[in-house]
């Protein structure tokens, strides 16, 4: 297998060295990647935007925690070509559900037959559209209210504050939201006038916005995981 580099994997890693990273591949990930997961990662790969999907070390971490928590009804903001979508498809009971948004649905269909063969599609529900007016309406039903085991946001950095404010009510107590992105390329812990490429740059306000957020917010509990680029997991706690 070619080696993956740094400048392949771009913010994938924050780890110190291609090595251990592809160590960590190769030993723990890649033996143990579902068969639809790895096709998924490949067709995705040849996509334009494909920087931008979970990395398979992560999706392995979400799946491990999906059934750790026992989660069924779950809830992605942010979809892509679906990898992180499969793998907690994957990882749920027969029964279990995903509410999935994105405003993207064309990249969504890329991924979605790899999904339908893998048996796992009668799990999701996709949403196509910008995922702030769905919460607003989700958040006026009562009943929505602590319905969600697990939430993954892994979509505009800008909204992650305005996401926070409504889904911690979707959140059952005890339940999980995982935050992605949040060490975003490293820059939180740049200098500001370090070189940065424009949408690190861009987005990195925010997410120090949120980073500071979450870590006063008294109804969660939280735990930053260097993982991927970063995630933060803040479990519910009143
Ligand atoms: N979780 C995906 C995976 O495993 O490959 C990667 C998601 S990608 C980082 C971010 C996604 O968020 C894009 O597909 C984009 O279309 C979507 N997005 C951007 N703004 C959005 C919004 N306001 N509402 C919903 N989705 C949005
Ligand atoms: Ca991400």
């Amino acid at each position: 297998m070619a080696e993956i580099t740094h400048a392949e994997v771009g913010h994938k890693s924050l780890l110190q060295s291609d090595a251990l990273y592809q160590y960590i591949l190769e030993t723990s990930v890649y033996p143990r990647e579902p068969e639809a997961m790895k096709e998924l990662r490949e067709i995705t790969a040849k996509h334009p935007w494909s920087m931008v999907m979970t990395s398979a070390d992560e999706g392995q971490f979400l799946s491990m925690l999906l059934k750790l928590i026992n989660a069924k009804n779950t809830m992605e903001i942010g979809v892509y070509t679906g990898y992180s979508l499969l793998a907690t498809a994957l990882a749920l009971p027969d029964d279990g559900k995903i509410l999935a948004m994105d405003i993207n649905r064309e990249n969504y269909e890329l991924g979605l037959p790899v999904i339908e063969k893998a048996g796992v599609a009668h799990k999701i529900e996709f949403k196509e559209g910008p995922a702030l007016p769905f919460l607003d309406l989700m958040i006026e039903d009562e009943k929505n209210h602590g319905a969600y085991d697990f939430i993954f946001v892994d979509a505009d950095k800008k909204n992650y504050i305005n996401y926070h404010k409504r889904i911690i009510d979707l959140v059952r107590v005890g339940g999980v939201i995982g935050y992605d992105n949040t060490l975003w390329n490293g820059s939180v812990a740049a200098a500001p006038d370090a070189p940065m490429r424009n949408i690190v740059r861009y987005n990195r306000d925010f997410v120090m916005e949120l980073n500071k957020a979450l870590a006063v917010d008294p109804r969660i509990e939280i735990c930053m995981l260097p993982v991927g680029d970063g995630i933060t997991l803040c479990r519910r706690v009143k």
